[in-house]
This record gives structure tokens, C-alpha cells and sequence, in this order.
């Protein structure tokens, strides 16, 4: 009888579920993989007309040399929730519609949500260079974060882990760390100006202007440079809000001083280099 009790009281604290609570979801994940697996195993060929409408004719033949694609960027966001069990929530209920790859919370522990190579709900609508459909190659992480305040040592250490294994699985270029205010600056200010993009950039994660720096000459267009970076210059006070959360952080104005401009020059030269 007592066994039971204690059974049942450990049964309780795990949400009434012997796998855990999200056992459910779990099983739905699981599910939608198996989907998927199908969907690339089709062997049919699509059928395409020309412009009378005649069938053009098309044939399957299976190569013996391919591989899985690739995540090719990584983006960085806060969750802007009040702890890590809300954005659990938040990724395991179909109406919200969002996910990501990983969640890390204040405690460092990581959670993994969607396989790399799958495509999460976390980028949406933006453009970095010519990328637009960000969800298609990147991998996506959320820091449990509310947005105005540090992020913690742990958790910064786990991300460096993470960061190193994802760069080293996919080569993921330098330049190719970035946050979601740099994709989508209209609409997320995401990591935000406490993100410590100067220990990242140390660890070969992103860019950080030099210490000393140069004058831009006469001639610097710094629309240009922007977009040259990668940033949508559609709405340039964004923009240049979006790059100074990044790369000058202790003021997130829409104008450009004399020191952001030698930031912008600084880091413009590092992403021209490439
Ligand atoms: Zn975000």
C-alpha cells in the first residue's frame, strides 16, 4: 500500500503519465517524422506541362550519390517568456504555430526540440542577403529570456557548446551566426543588447568590430554597407536599430554617430572579406 501511494504521488509529479509529460507530444513528433520519411522516399517523377498543356514526358531514375541537406545558419532569439516550462508550452500546442531547435534554459540544461535537419517555426517572415525563407536552413535556438535582463553564465556556456558541435556538424560559416532582430529588424529586436555577440565572435561565431578603429572614407554609403552585411535596408531606421542591438548595444538609437559608423566600416570590411 505504501508502494502505491508512492507510486501514484510519482505518477502525479510526472503529469499523470508513465513516459513523462510530453509523452504525448512526443508520440505526435514522432508520427509527423514518420511522414516525412515517406514523403522522401517518393519515386515518382512531378508531372509538368508546357504551355499548350501536353504532358512533358518525365522518368524516376534513383542516383546512387546524394545526402541530406544541410542547416547552413544558425539564429539566436530570446524567448521572451518568463521561464523555460512556458516556452515548452508554448512549442508543444499547435496553436501557436512556433518551435525551434533548441531551448536553453537558465540553468543551462538544453532542450531539443526539433531534429536539425527538419525545418522549424522560428524565423518567419524577413531577408538576410538573399535568404528569405530562413526556416529552411537554419537551425534555430530560443534563450529563455525576458528580454530585459543578462543572460546567465551557464546558459551562455551551453550555447558556446552547442554552437561549437552545430559549426563543426554543418560548417557553418563565421558570418552565418546571427540573431533575429539582424533577419527580421521591421518586426523582432531579438537577442537584444545584453547578447554577449563579442564572446561569440571570439569563438569564431559571428562578427565583432575591432578594437581600434578606422575612419570610413568620404564616400562610405552606409545603406550599402548595410545591405552588403545582409540586412533588408527596405526600412533603413530599422535597420540600423537592428545593427546597433548587434554590434554597438550600449545606445540602439535609428541614427548613426560617428563611432556606429566606424563600427559599421569595421564589421562592413569583415563581411566584404568573404
Ligand atoms: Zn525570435
Amino acid at each position: 500500500m505504501k508502494y502505491l501511494c508512492c507510486l501514484i504521488a510519482i505518477c502525479a509529479l510526472a503529469s499523470c503519465s508513465p513516459k513523462g509529460p510530453y509523452a504525448l507530444t512526443n508520440k505526435v513528433y514522432k508520427d509527423k517524422t514518420k511522414g516525412y520519411v515517406a514523403l522522401i522516399q517518393r519515386q515518382n517523377p512531378d508531372s509538368l506541362r508546357d504551355s499548350t498543356g501536353a504532358l512533358i514526358p518525365s522518368t524516376w531514375v534513383g542516383t546512387v550519390n546524394f545526402g541530406i541537406r544541410r542547416p547552413n545558419f544558425v539564429i539566436i532569439h530570446f524567448t521572451a517568456q518568463d521561464s523555460v516550462q512556458q516556452t515548452l508550452k508554448t512549442f508543444t500546442i499547435t496553436s501557436t504555430q512556433v518551435s525551434a531547435h533548441y531551448v536553453l534554459a537558465k540553468n543551462g540544461e538544453v532542450f531539443h526540440m526539433v531534429n536539425d535537419y527538419l525545418r522549424a517555426n522560428h524565423a518567419g517572415v524577413g531577408r538576410w542577403g538573399s535568404v528569405t525563407d530562413m526556416n529552411s536552413c537554419s537551425i534555430g535556438i530560443e534563450i529563455d529570456n525576458n528580454g530585459n535582463e543578462p543572460y546567465t553564465a551557464v546558459q551562455i556556456n551551453s550555447l558556446l557548446a552547442l554552437l561549437t558541435q552545430l559549426k563543426k556538424n554543418y560548417h557553418i560559416p563565421t558570418a552565418n551566426f546571427i540573431g533575429h532582430e539582424d533577419f527580421a529588424p521591421k518586426r523582432k529586436p531579438d537577442p537584444g543588447p545584453f547578447f554577449p555577440w563579442k564572446t561569440l565572435a571570439q569563438r569564431g561565431f559571428g562578427y565583432w568590430s575591432d578594437d581600434i578603429l578606422e575612419l570610413p572614407p568620404d564616400n562610405f554609403d552606409y545603406t550599402v554597407a548595410l545591405r552588403l552585411i545582409g540586412y533588408d535596408t527596405s526600412d533603413i531606421n530599422a535597420a540600423i536599430v537592428a545593427f546597433k542591438r548587434h554590434f554597438v548595444q550600449t545606445d540602439i538609437r535609428p541614427q548613426l554617430t560617428q563611432l556606429d559608423l566606424n563600427v559599421l566600416y569595421n564589421v562592413y570590411a569583415k563581411y566584404s572579406r568573404l
